[in-house]
């Protein structure tokens, strides 16, 4: 384990105002992820947490959710499955329709990629409104994937984001209230 706690880890997350558009603050995680020590932290903890029990395959969602998700999986010796956008995956996929703010949107998952019984977790950067994880989670149930874990590094809970996924053990890193 490393010696970076989790109020470190805050203050490497970089606030960026109206990005991608007017009236978003954007958690912005580069500035964590090329420090080491701190990167290394981030996924020693979120792995920690499910140390102790089965994990087959660990999901993570295009992009940002992929250098999390893969490195857990790594550390787990669990297998890696990438979500991703429509028209990214190459194999036969099964896809789901999400709300946005404005507009839906759409995630995919190779119909092959989990099989049924297996544990899932799922890991995903940042929980804002939990529109794309509870998505995700509608493909891994359909492929009759068990979902024993939802973590993120980051969750900004005046969305509550939590309140979709409340059927699901979720654990966040860094919270912002
Ligand atoms: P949601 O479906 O609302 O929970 O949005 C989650 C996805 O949007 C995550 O994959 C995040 O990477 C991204 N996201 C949403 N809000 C922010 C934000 N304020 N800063 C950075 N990323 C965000």
């Amino acid at each position: 384990m490393s010696h970076v706690d989790v109020s470190q880890l805050r203050a490497k997350i970089r606030d960026i105002k109206d990005f991608p558009t007017e009236g978003i603050l954007f958690k912005d995680i580069t500035t964590l992820l090329k420090d080491g020590p701190a990167f290394r932290a981030v996924v020693d903890m979120l792995a920690g947490e499910y140390a102790r029990q089965r994990v087959d395959v660990v999901v993570g969602i295009e992009s940002r959710g992929f250098i999390f998700a893969g490195a857990v999986a790594h550390q787990l010796s669990a297998g890696f499955v990438p979500v991703r956008k429509l028209g990214k995956l190459p194999g036969k996929t099964i896809e789901v329709e999400y709300e946005l703010e404005y507009g839906r949107d759409a995630l995919a998952v190779h119909e092959d990629a989990i099989r049924a019984g297996q544990h899932v977790l799922a890991v995903d950067d940042l929980l804002a409104t939990g529109g794309t994880m509870a998505a995700t989670l509608r493909l891994v149930e359909q492929l009759g994937g068990k979902v024993v874990g939802v973590a993120f590094m980051i969750e900004l809970a005046f969305l509550k984001g939590r309140d979709k996924l409340k059927n699901y053990p979720l654990h966040s890193l860094i919270v912002y209230d």
